[in-house]
């Protein structure tokens, strides 16, 4: 070997001998040297380092809550009163399978191959008749299919942000929203209250910052279940129109409604497209369908489809089809009444239950639709009852997390969707074991 590459036979057993410590050769005595097996140790040597490849994630204040929190034991069989998920026994399941038992053996092949990145065709139509019913004028060479709403969050900031553009959000707001301007490093500029838009701070925002975008859930916001009234949309429309500002009207919830049906959705009045609007099926059908859907301008909708090409090239087309034909045969709207009586009844067992084991330190209003129930400890940091809560077996969403500044420590969100009664009611007697938990230590 010396001799072969030239050089010393000093060189030649240092060589070895960091082989063998690096641990890739094993020298056997009287046999020779020979390159060790692929074991474990080994690979870890030559492992790519991944974590140190990866550009630069914005930490959220939700992020380091959850570092926080997964580090603390729960109990296994948790409660979690945290994720906005649907029921899944409300999916319609079995009319889906239906579907696809009598249709799908006699659909066109052609309808599952590569489609056009705006959507199914027939579907896209659809939905402008159904926009239309919701006070939505609109067509389908405006409206586009999405891989859900996060989809058109994603996209709509992808092609309207750059790093350091202004974007006015509500606060508190959707995480999801705020993570995606995050990484897009847009500078988000609040507009607090849970009441009502005031419209005085947009203003001078808009004088003075000039903000490229309004993320703005109008009905039923996540977290709080705030609703515009019609009189502030019109507000607001007004005064975008005179600034040219773009809204992103994010609107998941509408239809869930337990009490008075709500406003018009702010595109209804939108006369001069400044409004983009998004919808999904997600928490009104099943998430997994992942879709969703936005009508804006059709410039809008071509950018969109080129940015979206990128990402996917178009939406699951098998999902596309099957909620076509759902929506046609008519079966949505029986859907809806279902679900709005279904989770007007949780709610109000939620209601019930908090107000008759935690009334003296919990505060919230009633929703009148959405998912969420929007919690204030009269006292105490709603991070710490998480911590405390999770070991008795019940989990939510510490309000920090739906913020982009440091925020009150009191708040928290619930969501009264996703279990029966009996579930909700045992995850309010945990919570209140947390608090006497607090209380004695
Ligand atoms: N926007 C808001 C306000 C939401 O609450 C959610 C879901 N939690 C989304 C968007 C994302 O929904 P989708 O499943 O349609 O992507």
């Amino acid at each position: 070997l010396c001799n072969y590459f030239g050089v010393s036979r000093t060189t030649a057993i240092n060589a070895y001998r960091w082989l063998e410590q690096e641990g890739l050769v094993v020298t056997k005595v009287g046999s020779g040297t020979y390159v060790k097996e692929n074991t474990n140790q080994q690979s870890n040597t030559l492992q790519v380092p991944w974590s140190q490849l990866f550009i630069p994630y914005p930490q959220t204040p939700m992020t380091s809550i959850l570092k926080e929190l997964v580090s603390t034991p729960y109990a296994s069989e948790i409660i979690s009163l945290a994720t906005g998920m649907p029921d899944p026994t409300s999916y319609p399941l079995t009319i889906f399978h239906n579907l696809f038992k009598e249709r799908f053996p006699t659909a066109n092949p052609a309808d599952f191959g590569y489609i056009p990145t705006e959507g199914y065709q027939p579907l896209r139509e659809y939905l402008v008749e159904l926009l239309n019913e919701q006070g939505i004028a609109t067509t389908a060479d405006r409206t586009m299919i999405l891989s859900g709403s996060q989809q058109g969050l994603y996209l709509t900031s992808k092609v309207l942000l750059e790093r350091g553009d202004y974007v006015i959000v509500q606060s508190p707001t959707y995480i999801g929203a705020i993570q995606i301007f995050q990484t897009i490093g847009a500078r988000m500029l609040i507009l607090p209250g849970e009441q009502s838009l005031n419209l005085d701070i947009l203003e001078d925002y808009l004088i003075r910052y000039r903000p490229k975008l309004f993320y703005l859930i109008s009905t039923f916001n996540n977290p709080t279940g705030q609703v515009l009234t019609e009189q502030e949309r019109k507000d607001l429309l007004r005064l975008a129109a005179r600034h040219r500002l773009v809204i992103l009207e994010d609107d998941p919830y509408s239809q869930l409604y337990y009490e008075e049906k709500p406003p018009l959705a702010l595109k209804a009045w939108d006369t001069n497209e400044s409004v983009i609007y998004m919808g999904t099926f997600s928490k009104t059908l099943a998430p997994g369908l992942r879709t969703g859907y936005l009508t804006g301008h059709p410039a809008l909708i071509n950018r969109l489809s080129l940015e979206k090409q990128y990402v996917d090239l178009h939406s699951n087309n098998f999902s596309q089809w099957l909620l076509y034909l759902y929506l046609r045969e008519g079966y949505y709207s029986e859907h809806l009444k279902f679900i709005r009586v279904l989770y007007k009844k949780r709610r109000d067992s939620l209601v019930k239950a908090i107000r008759r084991y935690l009334g003296d330190h919990i505060s919230f209003d009633v929703p009148e639709g959405g998912f969420y129930l929007w919690c204030k400890l009269k006292s105490g940091s709603s991070a710490r009852l998480l911590q405390e809560a999770i070991k008795c077996g019940v989990f939510f969403v510490p309000g920090q997390a739906f913020y982009t500044v440091p925020s009150e420590e009191n708040e928290f969100r619930l969501c009264f969707a996703t279990h029966p009664e009996a579930v909700l009611v045992e995850g309010i007697k945990r919570l209140t074991t947390a608090f006497d938990h607090i209380h004695k230590s």
